[in-house]
Formats: C-alpha cells, structure tokens, sequence
C-alpha cells in the first residue's frame, strides 16, 4: 500500500488555528472521474476563504500544493499527490447569487448548478455550462466551454489565493483565457468568480439545456469512467478524427480503452491503472504522429507521480 510520510502534525504545529480538514495519504480515486490514481500525502478542505489563506500563509514554501475540483478533467498518477492537495468543498465554496443581470458562484459549484440558476433566474449566455460534469474552479482553470460557449464568453472577474496566501483578484483580460486555458498564475487557487447573464426567457433557456443533454447523451460516452476530450483540437483538425483515421478506435491497453463512441474520450473499462490510461494517451499521439503528422496535446491535466514512494 501507498504511505507517503504524514506531514500533518507539522502543518498544525505551524497553522495551529486552522479549522479546515486535513487527511493524511487520502486515496484521490473516488474524487476523480477515471477512478484511478494513488493517494494524496496530505488533502485539505478549507472551512472557508480566510481559512484557506491562513494555511497557504503558514504552510512550508517547499511543500508541493495542487488544486483539485470534480476530477472530470484529470488523471491522478499511480503513486499519488506529494506534498498538499486542496478539494475545496460546497459548504463553504458552493453559492450561488444572483444580483440583477451578475451571477455570483463559489468555485465549488457544479457547472450544472450554475446553468441552472442562471435559468432559474431568466438569465442567458450560460446554458453551455448544462453540459460540462466540473466544477466552477475547474471552468476558470480550463476555460470550459462547449455548444459554442466557453467561461471567457460570461466572466465578469474571478478570485483566489495565492501560494502565499495572499487574495487576487482578476478581471476578464487578467485571466488570459485561450482555448481550453488560462494565463491567471498557475499557483492561484481560484475561490469565486462573477459572471455576466443576458435577460432571456426561461423556457427557452431549459429547453436549450435539455437539447444540450440530449446531443451529450448521443455523442459522448458520459456515463464510463472517462476524462472527457483528451487532447485539444489541433490547429486545422479535429482530435477525434485524426484518432479515428489513425485507426486508434477501441485501442485498449491494460483496463483502458480508447472509446467505440466518442474517440477523443478514453475510458476506464474497470481495473485501469493511470499508468494504462496515459501509456494509452501516448500510444495514441505516436500513432496519429505517425499517421498524419499532427502533435496532440493533452486537454487532460495529469498530475502526481508515476511510482509509489519506496
Ligand atoms: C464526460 C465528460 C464530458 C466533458 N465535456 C467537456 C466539455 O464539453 N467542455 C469542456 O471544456 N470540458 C469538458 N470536460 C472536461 C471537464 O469537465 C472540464 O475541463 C472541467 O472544467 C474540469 O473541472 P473540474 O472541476 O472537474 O476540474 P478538475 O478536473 O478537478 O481539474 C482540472 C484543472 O483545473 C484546476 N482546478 C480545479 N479547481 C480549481 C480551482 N478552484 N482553482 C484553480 N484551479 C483549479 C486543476 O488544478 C486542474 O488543473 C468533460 C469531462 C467529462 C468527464
């Protein structure tokens, strides 16, 4: 079994007033969406902002700290997380308010709630979001988008700590949001985030959201234990097509296989490793290299390390 060493009584001693939780070795499996993946050394889930910050503050420069929202977009490695891994939670970072044509979420908020409210709320421009399985924190990160809308379309400004501790804040063009990316400071941990809606009406809102669903539900395998898309679009070509093309439908190594349905999308097939599920990503991209000559880049983040600690 995994052990990293257990660094929490040394966080406590230097963060004495902390109220969030901290688990040591925490298996990170059932929090991503491959269920895969090795344990994180420490997980922490700050009881609110001020907590958050005040253990960023006082936590060693030289740990290692990695933020995780739903998991809908990550493969954790085999041997697991060093140092801090921080899952913000609902009950401090799960609101959602509306204020005129501005709504205002938490960064834990599913990005089917926040599709919801702004619904509920006749408010339209975020309908895109019905389809995305992560959280808002994961949408800042990652400039979710899909059906023709992406976060950088509907955000107003977002908020986070630094690894220092220190609260930032940034605005639209501070974000530096680009397909499937932003340029905000890779260390943020991104608290809350403001967004634009249109006035709109909310039968037709639901009744995008629903068709929304149904295009999901025809074309993506969403009810495997998968990463999404796993390699952004190529400049001039689809991911899926070239993989296609490369003849790396239904590949399979190990418990991974790249999916009948959709191509982009690997699936855990049960009894996976990470290990299988990336060699699977790389054999892919050799392939389609080979085949086309397009380089895909993962869209999947991968995080962690490969081996388990000695
Ligand atoms: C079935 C399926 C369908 C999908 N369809 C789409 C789609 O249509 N469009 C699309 O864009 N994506 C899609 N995805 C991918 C995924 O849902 C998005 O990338 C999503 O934004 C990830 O959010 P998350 O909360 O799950 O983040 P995670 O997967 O947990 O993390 C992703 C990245 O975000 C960072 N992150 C998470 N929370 C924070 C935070 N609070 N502060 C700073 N950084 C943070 C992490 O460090 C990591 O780098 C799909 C995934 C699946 C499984």
């Amino acid at each position: 079994m995994t052990a990293f060493p257990d660094l929490i009584e040394k966080i406590r001693a230097a963060a004495p007033g902390l109220r969030g939780r901290l688990l040591a070795n925490q298996s990170l499996s059932d929090l991503t969406w491959f269920r895969v993946g090795g344990p994180a050394q420490v997980l922490f889930s700050p009881a609110d902002e001020e907590d958050l910050a005040s253990f960023l503050a006082a936590l060693d420069p030289s740990v290692p700290v990695t933020v995780i929202g739903l998991g809908s977009n990550l493969i954790v490695r085999d041997g697991g997380i060093p140092g801090v891994t921080i899952r913000l939670g609902g009950k401090a970072f799960g609101s959602v308010e509306i204020d005129g044509e501005t709504i205002r979420s938490g960064t834990a908020v599913p990005d089917m709630r926040l599709a919801k409210a702004a619904a509920e709320a006749s408010l339209d421009g975020l309908a895109f979001f019905r389809g995305i399985p992560g959280s808002v924190g994961g949408a800042l990160r990652m400039n979710a988008g899909a059906h023709g809308g992406e976060t950088t379309d509907v955000l107003i400004e977002a908020r986070g700590i630094d690894r220092k501790g220190e609260l930032r804040s940034f605005t639209h063009a501070e974000m530096g949001f680009r397909y499937r990316h932003s340029s905000a400071p890779d260390d943020v941990i991104f608290t809350g985030a403001s967004f634009q809606g249109r006035p709109g009406d909310r039968e037709e809102i639901e009744a995008e959201m629903e068709r929304v669903t149904a295009a999901r539900e025809a074309a993506q395998p969403i009810r495997e234990r998968t990463g999404g898309s796993t390699f952004k679009n190529p400049e001039g070509g689809k991911a899926w097509q070239l993989i296609d093309a490369a003849g790396c439908r239904g590949l399979v190594r190990g418990g991974a296989q790249v999916s009948e349905m959709h191509c982009n999308f690997l699936i855990n097939r049960g009894g996976a490793t990470a290990a299988d599920i990336e060699g699977l990503g790389e054999e892919v991209r050799r392939r389609v290299r080979d085949h086309s000559g397009f380089e895909l880049h993962w869209e999947i983040k991968r995080i962690g390390r490969e081996t388990t600690p000695a």
